[in-house]
């Protein structure tokens, strides 16, 4: 259990308690830390609970650039008008996350910080220990492949592929100052620690550009569409200048991107997208079939955009 919970209003308030507290959590709509915690899989003492920052609910429209503040909720992203017109895939990912509730509290910033999951993890603290703890859990090997000493748990945040694939890029805030970076380059393919990222550092908003005209489509598998996370998620985009961005989760511990141009041989674009995910059988649909889905995902949208 948690013994305290602060509640800073602005972010040097919460940067100043990362140094004051040691073992602490932020936390913004709480649908996966408390989730996590309940299981046993995200104790700290402290939690940071930066759902009252108002710099991190504002949309900001810049030249050129729309500014998305990490504590909107999926469920605001959803209906605005201007993501709507602009990048629809990240309306679409956001209204495919969880249930409509849970949109209504889920932050768009927690959303891309959203742990791996994987079979074996995301489970009770007596079910982990019967199979003797995976590698996440401080065991010693990964169960899902049988002994390998690589952590393979699943990227399954929907949002982020979409923002991938329109070529975002993040403001990442700490004591020292402010960063930005492309944001796939946030995350490391390390399925124990997937983020690169200090953890005393808040993430202040998503940037993303546009006067590209993207054009763009997303597709998501999964057992449930009321509920279910992704099994496989893909987002292709093409700007104005004829580059194709292909974006994926749910295949691999990190998103995974691969770009080309509307001249390319396309064919080895889709083959490089099937190729390139480490997909092993941590999930309701077998290996093969995910990976068959990726082909049969990525050459459609791309026939749709394209009008093949
Ligand atoms: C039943 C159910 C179904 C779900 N289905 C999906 C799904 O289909 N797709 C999907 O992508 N997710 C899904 N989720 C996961 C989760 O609800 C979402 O990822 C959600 O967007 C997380 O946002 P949050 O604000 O609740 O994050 P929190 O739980 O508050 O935080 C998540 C992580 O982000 C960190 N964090 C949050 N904001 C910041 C910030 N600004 N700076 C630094 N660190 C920060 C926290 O410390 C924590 O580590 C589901 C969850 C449930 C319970």
């Amino acid at each position: 259990m948690k013994n305290k919970v602060y509640q800073p209003a602005t972010i040097s308030e919460a940067l100043d308690l990362t140094n004051s507290e040691k073992d602490f959590i932020f936390i913004a709509g709480g649908t996966d830390v408390i989730v996590n915690s309940k299981q046993g899989n995200a104790v700290a003492d402290v939690m940071i609970d930066i759902n009252g920052i108002e710099e991190l609910k504002q949309f900001t429209v810049r030249e050129n650039y729309l500014e998305i503040g990490t504590g909107i909720t999926l469920g605001d992203i959803s209906r605005d008008n201007r993501i709507a017109e602009l990048f629809p895939a990240l309306r679409e990912a956001a209204i495919s996350v969880a249930t409509p509730v849970i949109r209504e509290t889920a932050t768009v910033g927690g959303n891309i910080l959203c742990e791996n999951r994987c079979n074996f993890y995301n489970q009770s603290e007596w079910w982990r220990e019967a199979v003797g703890y995976c590698l996440k859990c401080n065991g010693d090997i990964c169960i899902v492949t049988g002994g390998n000493r690589r952590c393979f748990s699943k990227f399954i945040s929907d949002t982020a592929v979409a923002m991938i694939g329109y070529n975002a890029e993040i403001t990442i805030v700490q004591s020292a100052g402010e960063k930005i970076i492309p944001l796939i380059d946030l995350y490391t393919g390390d399925g124990i620690n997937p983020f690169r990222k200090e953890k005393e550092s808040i993430i202040k908003n998503i940037i993303l550009p546009t006067d590209k005209n993207f054009r763009s489509e997303f597709r998501k598998l999964r057992p449930r569409r009321s509920l279910d996370f992704t099994s496989l998620t893909s987002v292709v985009t093409i700007d104005s200048n004829g580059i194709i961005r292909i974006a994926l989760g749910g295949v691999d511990p990190m998103p995974i991107l691969i770009t080309g141009s509307v001249n390319d041989n396309l064919d080895f674009l889709i083959q490089n997208a099937v190729k390139k995910p480490r997909v092993i059988d941590n999930d309701y649909y077998p290996r093969r079939y995910r990976k068959q889905m990726i082909e049969h995902f990525v050459s459609t949208s791309l026939n749709n955009l394209l009008k093949i």
